[in-house]
């Protein structure tokens, strides 16, 4: 029975691990949180467990919704017609239809066909490969005209790409098309979106209990800090136990509440703590016959010293975007859409309101609104404290919406991620390192192999399936 040892416990580890224990290898993942799901997994805000970043699975995510069949909740998925908003010049109008959109104030008649016909092409195009040679600003610029990108794309792209988005290709919005289209045309020409009951926790916590029962070890709070193979084609992975920062923090400064409102302060005394905790943490180190990294691809260059310098340049040169990304529980809603794109300058580069999509039940009546701001990784705002981010934020939105209320706010909090997904650079695939290594028996796959595609759970399942053919195959 072959050992494999699988690094990070996202969907992407999750699903590789179950399928190589059911194709009878002994599975280890190693993740260096305290719990299973990466960017998926779910936190407390408030009274209410929900998921630490938006998700949501459409009626076309075929690979999300096979799973969580397999692990007995594909029956638990509640499907529901959203609306989406769009705020700009200061109003907020609704984008949800095709008369909407032909009221749609920001533009004239001839750009709203031409941004219509735009997405209509965009959708009807199979060659994404040659789209990755075209920069994204001019593709838009020629079909949807200079003015349509000035006031629609350029804003969209910006909030989601930041100033990269000059570097980006075509592909990338070609991508986001035809999951917009995927979702339309599934089913019943209308967006529906789908959670399960209790939202990635309930299903983590599943998945969780689903790969026990295979066999499947999990050890949490060990970050695997070098990867290297011996002569004799063992596979040696050292590690150092992780211990719980915050909770680590608090032991040595017990008046940091963790977790919400951290002032500067308590922010920097974690950072401390944090170089602490590592070196005088045990390094423990394991054998193994096969191992597969699925964290981002400039941590898998320096856990693998032995990878050629062309490898290590591939994989270090792979660009990513990060987020800091807020939830915010409060009494009332912000609006009816599931998402508000928007177009103005504001804090945030969008505004995702889970409850016009889960019952409120689900939130304790409350609302549950996120606020994402997609940012590089070494952008200053991840730097600053939960205060600041809080208060610019709340103060757009009372400028937003006349309504919004910060006494009505019950809790707020700010999740940041340094490397979320890789940006999709010209000529990306061709840059792009196999999942194979010169390493004999070491992988690296993750979310850098998505390549016509956008990030969501469907692909990196799609992808898991995809890595388990190929590295059983070899
Ligand atoms: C804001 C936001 C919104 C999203 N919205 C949606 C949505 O609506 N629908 C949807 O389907 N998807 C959505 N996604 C995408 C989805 O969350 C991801 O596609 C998916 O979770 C990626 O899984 P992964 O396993 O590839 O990576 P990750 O979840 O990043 O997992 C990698 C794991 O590796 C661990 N790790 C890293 N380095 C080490 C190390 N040295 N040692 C041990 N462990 C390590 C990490 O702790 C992590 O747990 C969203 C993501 C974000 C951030």
């Amino acid at each position: 029975m072959p050992k494999i040892a699988i690094v990070g416990s996202g969907f992407l580890g999750l699903t590789l691990a179950l399928r190589l224990a059911e194709a009878g290898a002994r599975v280890c993942i190693f993740e260096s949180a305290n719990e299973i799901g990466g960017l998926a997994s779910a936190w407390q805000i408030g009274d209410v467990v929900w998921d630490k970043h938006y998700h949501v699975t459409l009626l076309s995510d075929s690979f999300t919704r096979k799973i969580v069949e397999e692990i007995g909740l594909g029956d638990e998925f509640d499907w529901v017609e959203t609306r989406t908003g769009f705020y700009t010049d200061g109003k907020l109008v609704s984008m949800s239809n095709s008369v909407e959109f032909l009221k749609f104030p920001p533009l004239d008649l001839i750009s709203k066909f031409r941004l219509g016909a735009t997405i209509f092409y965009a959708s009807r195009v199979k060659d994404w490969k040659a789209l990755e040679k075209i920069s994204v600003e001019d593709w838009l610029t020629k079909l949807s005209g200079k003015k349509t990108f000035e006031k629609i794309w350029k804003p969209l792209l910006k909030a989601k790409l930041g100033l990269a988005y000059k570097e980006t290709s075509a592909a990338f919005i070609w991508a986001t098309i035809q999951r917009m289209y995927a979702a339309r045309n599934s089913g019943l020409k209308k967006e529906m979106f789908g959670y399960v009951s209790g939202g990635y926790a309930r299903v983590l916590a599943r998945m969780g209990e689903h790969l026990k029962a295979k066999g499947i070890e999990i050890r949490f709070n060990t970050q695997v800090q070098t990867i290297e193979t011996s002569g004799d084609g063992r596979i040696e992975i050292s590690t150092a136990k992780t211990q719980r920062r915050e909770e680590f923090a608090k032991e040595i400064y017990p008046q940091i509440i963790t977790g919400t409102h951290k002032s500067n302060l308590e922010t920097n005394a974690i950072a401390v703590v944090e170089n602490v905790a590592t070196s005088h943490d045990q390094r423990t180190t394991y054998d193994f016959d096969s191992v597969i990294l699925t964290c981002p691809s400039n941590v898998a260059a320096k856990i693998l010293p032995q990878l050629t310098t062309d490898e290590k340049s591939k994989l270090s040169n792979i660009r990513y975007q990060g987020i800091v990304c807020a939830s915010m529980l409060t009494k009332k809603s912000l609006s009816e859409f599931y998402v508000t794109n928007i177009t103005d300058e504001t804090p945030f580069t969008g505004i995702i309101e889970m409850s016009a999509l889960v019952d409120k039940k689900e939130f304790g009546g409350n609302a549950l609104v996120y606020l994402p701001k997609y940012v590089a990784p070494d952008d200053a705002l991840f730097e600053k404290s939960d205060e600041e981010i809080k208060e610019t934020f709340l103060a757009a939105l009372e400028k937003m919406y006349l309504h919004f209320k910060r006494e009505d706010v019950v809790d707020f909090k700010i999740s940041r991620v340094r490397q979320v997904f890789p940006l999709p650079t010209l000529n990306y695939s061709e840059n792009l390192p196999s999942m194979k290594t010169s390493l004999e028996n070491v992988y690296v796959v993750n979310s850098s192999h998505i390549v016509n595609g956008t990030l969501n759970v469907n692909e990196t399942i799609q992808l898991a399936e995809r890595a388990f053919a190929e590295i059983t195959l070899n």
